[in-house]
């Protein structure tokens, strides 16, 4: 199998990465990018993302995601608990896709697997924790050629 020169990854900082698959679509994988104090400057502007990825709601995926959404009009894939607190917050609905554990939902031209990992998941939102649901494993295909496998960073665990 030849590799596609076009396929890029690039690590944001934290968990945070930047996908580009073999037919241009741009992937965010758990959006802490603005104001994540890992992140090099020249990689802090999102100007594109068609599909953003969601391992889990602690503030260091998720905090840039509302921001990004609005800006690139993204699609989100995550689990059900951060879709609806999403959609909650004015998002367009149909752009969101949540999952649960063993399901996989296609986005973008992208097969995205949830699977379980040992984490928690809260979202914190004016100094309360809201339920999150279970941290999820991502696994993408990337236009059928596994090219990813992420799970949230875990050192804090
Ligand atoms: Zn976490």
């Amino acid at each position: 199998m030849a590799l596609n020169a076009d396929v890029s990854f690039t690590w944001v900082g934290h968990g945070t990465w930047k996908v580009r698959s073999a037919k241009g679509k741009e992937i965010l994988i758990d959006p802490w990018v603005m104001n994540n104090p890992a992140a090099p400057e020249m990689l802090k502007t999102v100007d594109k993302c068609d599909l953003m990825l969601i391992t889990h709601g602690h503030f260091d995926h998720i905090h840039d995601a509302l921001e990004i959404a609005r800006k690139t009009k993204s699609t989100i894939v995550c689990n059900h608990e951060i879709s609806v607190w999403l959609g909650s917050k004015g998002l367009d609905g149909e752009k969101i896709v949540g999952g649960n554990q063993g399901g996989t939902i296609e986005a973008e031209g992208i097969k995205v697997t949830l699977v379980h990992a040992e984490h928690s998941c809260g979202i914190t939102e004016d100094g309360h924790l809201i339920y999150g649901g279970e941290d999820d494993r991502i696994q993408a295909w990337v236009h059928g050629v596994d090219v990813l496998q992420m799970r949230p960073d875990h050192l804090e665990r």
